[in-house]
């Protein structure tokens, strides 16, 4: 009997991927015998942080780095960062802002993750059109674009790391710092390849956000925030809870800035994105395995499990997908009967209708075990659609 079963939660098969909404990645054992062990263990959040710190660096060449709550919550305490910079009066102030508050962001980047930059006291300045239309025309904004937007009341540029993304980032980073602008990067679900750990802050970024939750398999409600010492340094006096005699309060050497407050701030703005011990052992051991782990094995681990399905289904026209995470594609007349059989399996099989609109259901090896992968193979097989 599961923990699950023990209070009535019907479990899953989880063939989508790491989306949130079907309980992220899957943990190894190692990250959660890290949790459990920290668990029952106290200690001190910024030593924790300083820890987490120096493994973040490591592994992304960043100055700094802390573990959040997941990478919408490093967004909002990255936006926070850029707002408040150093100042504890600024950081009490938050989400109200006096000052510089507005962060520039390409339209055609828009998307509903960018509300934590509004959260944290931010408003998104949008510049350039993502022209599907003119043929010739077609881009997303161009770095002059950029740089005439910024006023003094710009705080931050914004960019979201994808492979499509315009202007590339080394462009944007000219401009933004020209003008003595933090760039913020939203990278959250661009790993792997483990390469993009180093790629954003080597091109420039001032403040690199990813989530622990997908690819790294760390907790799901990890993620991490790394970049300049300053900010990062910021971003977590504004997570802490400092509500201690300033003459107590000696910050570790890895946020020295914080050394420097005239004040400490009190239960910031990302004291509602708190994150746990557990949690962040937990996301570090998950994130050194993830970058000790071969790329070609894994991918080979990847493709075999997607081969069990494949091998069991029998189906016409499968086709296994190149991509950072392999996936399969079942080209079917109606995707959703082929998704609502994979419901009626016990535990229900989800999967993607991503690509319905194109006769496409899509399974994802990221969050199944190779027992899953074969059950879904025999469970495909029974299908008759
Ligand atoms: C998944 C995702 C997030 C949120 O990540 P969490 O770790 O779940 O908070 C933010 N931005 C983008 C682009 C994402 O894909």
């Amino acid at each position: 009997m599961t923990v699950f079963d023990r209070f009535g939660i019907p479990a899953i098969i989880n063939a989508t991927g790491t989306n949130t909404r079907l309980g992220g990645a899957l943990m190894a054992p190692e990250v959660t015998a890290a949790m459990t062990e920290a668990a029952s263990l106290s200690v001190e959040i910024p030593d924790l942080q300083a820890g987490a710190s120096r493994v973040i660096a490591r592994v992304t060449g960043a100055e700094a780095g802390i573990v959040t709550s997941g990478a919408s919550a490093a967004l909002l305490l990255g936006a926070a960062a850029c707002l408040a910079r150093l100042d504890p009066a600024a950081m009490n102030r938050l989400p109200t802002t006096t000052g510089r508050s507005l962060f520039i962001v390409m339209r055609g980047q828009r998307n509903m993750y960018d509300r934590a930059i509004t959260v944290a006291g931010g408003c998104i300045q949008e510049v350039g059109i993502p022209d599907r239309y003119s043929g010739p025309g077609v881009r997303d904004a161009d770095a002059w674009e950029i740089e005439a937007a910024i006023t003094p009341d710009t705080a931050a540029i914004c960019w979201l790391a994808q492979p499509q993304s315009l202007p590339p980032l080394p462009a944007v980073v000219r401009v933004a710092h020209a003008h003595g602008l933090p760039v913020l990067v939203d990278a959250a679900a661009q790993l792997p390849p483990a390469g993009n750990l180093r790629r954003f802050i080597d091109e420039g970024a001032d403040l690199v956000v990813f989530s622990g939750g997908k690819a790294i398999g760390g907790p799901q409600a990890s993620g991490i925030l790394c970049g300049r010492r300053d900010l990062v340094s910021s971003a977590l006096a504004q997570m802490l809870d400092l509500d201690l005699f300033p003459e107590y309060w000696r910050p570790p050497a890895e946020f020295a800035p914080l050394g420097q407050l005239p004040g400490l701030p009190h239960h910031g703005i990302g004291r509602s994105c708190k994150v746990g011990k557990e949690e962040v052992v937990g996301l570090l051991v998950a994130l050194e395995r993830f970058v000790a782990t071969d790329p070609a094995a894994q991918r080979q681990t990847w493709l075999n499990r997607l081969r069990l399905i494949t091998d069991g289904a029998g189906l016409a026209g499968t086709r296994i997908v190149d991509a950072p995470v392999p996936r399969l594609e079942l080209p079917v007349p109606d995707p959703d009967a082929l998704f609502a059989h994979l419901q009626t399996h016990a535990p229900p099989i989800h999967a993607s209708l991503a690509d319905r609109h194109r006769g496409v259901v899509t399974l994802s090896p990221i969050a199944i075990s190779d027992d899953q992968a074969r059950a879904i193979g025999a469970w495909l097989g029974r299908w008759a659609g």
